[in-house]
């Protein structure tokens, strides 16, 4: 198995939901579950570790348009706790966890382009 595979930039696999290496095999199982390997080209998705980075800029950006509309409703209506709850609570959801897969899809297909892992201590062997 000496396949190449053409070098396919994060944003256009990632955020489709598309295996990092081939273009064509499925990422996710689930809504944010990853599959094992990919089906196409047998890639193993073990390596892919975004831990909380989708929910780090979900929290940072994708919140930012309801706490808006939230004090937007509170200083212009005086809006009361309910109508809070019924439009800013929904408005929220919908800005929050839409992102969350092609944000996640773009950091695995990110980590395996840039070939991203955790550090390693590089020691010199003795006499070279
Ligand atoms: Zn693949």
């Amino acid at each position: 198995m000496n396949e190449t595979y053409p070098q396919l930039p994060p944003m256009q696999t990632g955020i489709r939901g598309r295996c990092p290496r081939c273009g064509q095999g499925h990422l996710f199982k689930g809504f944010l579950t990853l599959a094992p390997k990919c089906e196409a080209c047998g890639l193993d998705y073990s390596f892919a570790d975004p831990a909380d980075g989708p929910a780090f800029f979900v929290i940072c950006f994708a919140c930012v348009p309801s706490v808006l509309l939230a004090v937007w409703l509170e200083v212009a209506f005086s809006a009361s706790l309910l109508t809070q709850v019924l439009v800013t609570g929904p408005f929220m959801l919908l800005t929050c966890i839409p992102p969350l897969r092609p944000l996640k899809g773009w950091l695995v297909a990110s980590q395996y382009f840039y070939k991203a892992e955790e550090g390693k201590v590089v020691r010199r062997q003795a006499g070279t």
